[in-house]
């Protein structure tokens, strides 16, 4: 292939050695790229006939914004095409004075969940380093500027776990500081280990959706390999080797993991300590039977939760509307554009 290289991929000394200018040259192009500029024309401080020739050398991005929506709430949803046409979906999620961009890791994703409308499709594949990189820098156009995105989460589609050294490098590539990042992990206690070494410290969120291994073999299918008692184990390590927040992310489903006796369990299976819980109603996903359960239910697991000492926040879904919830992302679009 002979595709111009973008400008995401390479290093200021690649760039500059690509233009044949100096290297000040190529940090000039990357600091546009990173705040969201696509175009090199409107790279104002690069000479006009310099502007004039990069296109012919170089793309600034890989990929393209083919699609935003906005759901009442505000709630932000990007379809990015990667240069191979697979489609990954970032969604922005404004709360009070955060704006939270949520980016995915794959195409697809490889676990499996069974509420998951990501994991009914299985994994396409992984995506590379500056592909993940390349979410944020459209956000932050979208966003309207470098500073408007507070806190990224790891939390779209795919398990970053598993695509592990370009998530890791992505996330060092990243212009936030790793407590006001937060990746979400099925729960591979290998890769959490990993994590935790590679110090870059970010906030740590384990889906852990039940409190024993028959619910959650049933729910976490990857769980048959681990053992939910593993899945803890790793998350107080990773606790206790970053301090960072944890937390364990608990879909609320209605007959399945929702009852007293399964809010005791989770007790019994955390203890008290410094984790935490989120409970997340489960969000509707066309073709799957699962529910959330009634407000009643929800608020009577979370008090038991709070009763035993267990910090415990429920969390509302949002971006329901144009299908960019959690477990929500992608299977509406795929089936219109695939379909
Ligand atoms: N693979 C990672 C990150 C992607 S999923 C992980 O498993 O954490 C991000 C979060 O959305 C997870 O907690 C996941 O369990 C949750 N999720 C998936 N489907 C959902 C649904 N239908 N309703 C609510 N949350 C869902």
């Amino acid at each position: 292939m002979t595709a111009r290289p973008s400008v995401t991929e390479l290093t200021a000394e690649d760039l500059a050695e690509v233009i044949e200018l100096p290297v000040f040259r190529g940090r000039q192009i990357l600091a546009w790229a990173e705040r969201g500029v696509d175009r090199f024309e409107q790279m104002t401080d690069l000479p006009l006939a310099l502007r004039a020739t990069l296109p012919g050398k170089l793309r600034v991005f890989s990929s393209t914004v083919s699609e935003t929506s906005v759901s009442p709430g505000k709630t932000n949803k990007l379809l990015i095409r990667m240069e191979d046409g697979a489609l990954v979906e970032c969604v922005l999620i404004p709360e009070g004075k955060r704006l939270t961009l949520c980016i995915s890791s794959q195409v697809g994703c490889p676990a499996g969940c069974a509420f998951c409308a990501s994991g009914l499709l299985g994994l396409t594949r992984s995506l590379k380093e500056h592909e993940i990189r390349e979410q944020f820098f459209h956000a932050v156009r979208v966003a309207g500027g470098p500073d408007k995105i507070t806190n990224v989460v790891i939390m779209g589609m795919g398990e970053p776990l598993l695509n592990f050294h370009p998530v890791v490098t992505a996330i060092r590539g990243l212009p936030l500081s790793g407590r006001r990042i937060t990746l979400s992990t099925v729960g591979l206690p290998g890769g959490i280990r990993r994590l935790a070494a590679e110090g870059i410290k970010v906030n740590l969120a384990v889906s852990l959706h039940a409190p024993d291994d028959a619910t959650r073999n049933r729910l976490v299918p990857v769980n048959r390999k681990i053992g939910i008692r593993a899945v803890v184990a790793a998350a107080r390590e990773y606790f206790e080797a970053t301090r960072r927040d944890v937390t364990f992310e608990y879909i609320l489903i209605e007959g399945e993991n929702a009852s007293d006796l399964h809010a005791d369990r989770l007790v019994r299976l955390l203890g008290r300590g410094n984790l935490n819980v989120n409970l997340i109603p489960m969000n509707p996903v066309e073709s799957l039977p699962f529910r959330p359960p009634s407000e009643k239910r929800i608020e009577a697991f979370r008090e038991r939760l709070v009763r035993a000492g267990i910090p415990t926040h429920v969390r509302r879904p949002r971006g329901r509307e144009i299908d960019a919830a959690c477990g929500q992302l992608r299977l509406k679009r795929l089936a219109t554009d695939q379909g």
